[in-house]
């Protein structure tokens, strides 16, 4: 039997929860209890609960905003380590600076992992920098959007990983702490290497231009999320996108309309809007939206994910491959 008390000792009695329902915790409203819960609220409290879990052989779990997570209904037998380390900074400017600052022309900005990426946003737009504004109103912090890669329109390169110059990774098998810059993530479409290695983000650097026209920015962020409200079902309980976008191959095999590799085009095309397993139903808004109507549980959302993949392996061959994290026991 781990030693739960020894935990709640080190990280502070009145600091950590037992069976904490996740789903408290998660976008999607899903999730069963968390052994236990801590949020941490700075780095120090982020390393010091991932070196006491790793101490005491409990497995642990970093969870961000919980906006691209699918939590079992079992919950997660160990510590759930909430990362509220937040805090930017503007660290470096580059050129010529004035009273103005119309000299500069690009900027290093610093940000804790467990900062919003929204906040981020605003940050960096009411600076006059420019390239990160599409993640006005995005959900989840800067360490879960490394880990996706988070993005907005792919086509014009509007990913996080494109603005990223450093990150401080914290290693959870050995608590070795490394500073890499960003070709250690080889950042694509939806990945990034701590996908693979596990690797945890606790701070990160970003370079980003000076506008040439610094009002046009907010303009432009304002404009995406209007955009994203209009394309995105709005309001109700989910976790964004449920599948990665398909490959630019199969949309030339399928003959997609403007060889489009959205995954929404592929299951509303197999009729599936409107579909319902308990309480998750395919978004009748955008296709690639699984709703929380009310009760939800991980087992309906996982039904309704596996009759998708099995109907777009029958009709079109295609192996639909999840943007969204489980954590837990899903056996
Ligand atoms: C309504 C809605 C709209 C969305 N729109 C977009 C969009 O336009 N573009 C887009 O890219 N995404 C979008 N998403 C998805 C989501 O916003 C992103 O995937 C975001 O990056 C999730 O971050 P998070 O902090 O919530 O991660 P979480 O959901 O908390 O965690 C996701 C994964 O990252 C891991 N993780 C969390 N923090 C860290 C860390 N510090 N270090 C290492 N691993 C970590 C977790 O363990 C988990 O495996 C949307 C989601 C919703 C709900």
């Amino acid at each position: 039997m781990p030693n739960y008390e020894g935990i709640k000792n080190i990280l502070g009695p009145l600091r950590v929860y037992e069976n904490e329902p996740l789903s408290r915790h998660t976008y999607f409203k899903i999730g069963g209890p968390a052994r236990l819960f801590f949020e941490a609220k700075s780095l120090d409290d982020l390393k010091l609960a991932a070196a006491t879990a790793k101490e005491n052989k409990i497995p642990f779990v970093i969870l961000g905003g919980g906006a691209n997570v699918l939590i079992s209904d079992k919950g997660f037998n160990g510590l759930v380590i909430k990362n509220r380390a937040d805090g930017i900074k503007l660290v470096g400017l580059k050129g010529t600076i004035d009273k103005t600052g119309t000299g500069i022309k690009n900027a290093l900005v610093w940000a804790a992992s467990g900062t919003p990426m929204n906040q981020l946003a605003r940050f960096t737009i009411d600076q006059g920098l420019e390239g990160l504004e599409f993640l006005l109103s995005v959900p989840g912090t800067v360490g879960g959007g490394i880990k996706i890669n988070a993005h907005f329109e792919v086509e014009k390169g509007d990913f996080l990983g494109n603005h990223l110059v450093s990150a401080l990774l914290l290693n959870p098998k050995t608590g070795e702490v490394k500073n890499v810059d960003s070709t250690y993530f080889e950042f694509s479409y939806d990945h990034s290497k701590i996908q693979e290695s596990g690797e945890i983000v606790l701070e990160a650097v970003f370079r980003l231009d000076r506008s040439e026209d610094p009002k046009d920015i907010w303009q432009k962020a304002m404009d995406n999320v209007k955009r994203r409200n209009q394309e995105q079902p709005v309001g109700v309980a989910c976790s964004g996108c449920i599948f990665r976008n398909i490959e630019h191959d199969d949309a030339v095999r399928l003959s997609t309309p403007n060889l489009t590799t959205s995954t929404g085009y592929i299951i509303d095309s197999l009729g599936l809007k409107g579909t319902k397993v308990g309480g998750a139903e395919v978004s009748r808004h955008h296709a690639n939206f699984i709703l929380n109507t009310g009760g939800a549980t991980a087992s309906d959302v996982i039904e309704l994910i596996n009759l998708i993949k099995a109907k777009a392996k029958e009709t079109y061959g295609l192996d639909l491959k999840e943007e969204i994290f489980l954590i837990g026991d899903f056996k």
